[in-house]
């Protein structure tokens, strides 16, 4: 269900599988091809959502703001994974937190909103300052306002246009950091190396792997967060938990029950990539290896189409555009360089950056 970029690749990956894919999506900007069929329609439709169950082995959604509802309507047709609750818990930032809260995961302090006096009351927890999120279809910076003074919070509510919200106390972070977690329909888990992530307006821009930097311990304990995430959600698929580092360790700032931008470098950078990997676990395979050799850089496409011939003169370097119009903003494809070690490939991810900035 969807069918966007991450679909596309999910499909790419699971035709070497043998796979065959059928996906239902508003927009019909569809990974159509070989082995592909699509469905274009409402997620409201339900003939249409009995029509894209119909056959199929198992489903999964590669979006998590697909009404919970048509997910169910599936499920009650088909197994689907990663299970309801994960996009249900994911859709929602206030329950998303608590159950962050419930796992002792620590996330920023943060008090659930529903009126503007709420906000205000709010911020004697979390302090300024603090950032406004709505609960519902916040994503990639959207649905946000930060406020630095008690005098902000009218315009901060208007921003987000009264929506039901979370206040959340700002973090001073020293980086951002990601961990792509794994559970096949046998409870068995595998994860890949933290990943460092760089974000502006909201928007991630590009990512290094392994995060440099990072102690045994750093990396367990991620894993251990994640870990106990899946296992309260009785996950099975791919699942993104997006991290602050602080000086007083790490906090979740949320989570994708799906395949994740954060992990494209794993196409090439890592023995089995998510997309392969989210499949495995779906269809109730062996999980791959997550191992990755060198090191690899990720740097999304935003807005424009890039130079290509200019970011071929860059070494090792691998293109994945996604067909898609460009929009300021829209993620129209990413660049993944990979190298022996850290050093090569932060020179890499450099010289791709100034290829785009043009
Ligand atoms: P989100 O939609 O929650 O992933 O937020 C998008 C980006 O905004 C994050 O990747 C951070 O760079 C930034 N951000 C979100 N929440 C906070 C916070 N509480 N404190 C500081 N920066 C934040």
């Amino acid at each position: 269900m969807g069918a966007g970029q991450l679909g596309q690749m999910l499909a790419l990956a699971g035709r070497r599988l043998g796979f065959e894919f059928r996906f239902m999506s508003p927009e019909s900007n569809a990974p159509a091809g070989r082995n592909s069929e699509m469905i274009v329609a409402e997620y409201s439709n339900e003939a249409a959502l009995a029509h894209f169950a119909e056959g199929l082995d198992v489903a999964t959604y590669e979006f998590e703001s697909i009404p919970a509802e048509a997910v169910r309507f599936v499920a009650e047709r088909v197994p689907v994974f990663p299970p309801i609750v994960a996009i249900e818990t994911a859709q929602d930032r206030a329950l998303e937190k608590q159950c962050f809260e419930k796992l002792g995961i620590p996330t920023a302090p943060f008090v659930v909103v529903s009126g503007m006096n709420e906000v205000r009351q709010a911020l004697e927890k979390t302090g300024v300052p603090a950032v406004l999120k709505t609960r519902v279809l916040g994503y990639d910076g959207k649905g946000q306002a930060v406020i630095r003074r008690k005098d902000e919070i009218a315009n901060a509510w208007v921003a987000v246009k009264g929506a039901p919200s979370i206040v959340e106390s700002w973090v001073n972070f020293s980086r951002e950091l990601s961990i792509i977690g794994v559970r096949g329909r046998t409870g068995e888990t595998a994860f890949y190396p933290l990943v460092e992530n760089y974000h502006s307006e909201g928007i991630l821009r590009f990512s290094l792997a392994p995060a440099p930097n990072v102690s045994a311990e750093l990396q367990s304990l991620a894993e251990d967060y994640s870990r106990r995430l899946m296992a309260s959600l009785d996950y099975v698929g791919v699942i993104a938990l997006e991290l602050f580092q602080t000086e007083t360790g790490l906090l979740a700032n949320e989570m994708a029950p799906r395949v994740h931008n954060t992990g494209h470098w794993t196409i090439e950078g890592a023995d089995t990539s998510q997309f392969e990997n989210h499949l495995r676990a779906i269809a109730g395979l062996p999980l791959g290896s997550t191992e990755m050799g060198g090191a690899a850089g990720m740097v999304n496409v935003i807005g424009r189409e890039p130079d290509v011939e200019k970011l071929q003169s860059v070494e090792n370097v691998h293109i994945h555009m996604y067909g898609k119009v460009p929009r300021p903003k829209r993620k129209l494809g990413h660049i993944t360089v990979t190298g022996d070690d850290l050093a090569g490939v932060r020179n890499s991810v450099s010289q791709v950056r100034n290829a785009m900035s043009r």
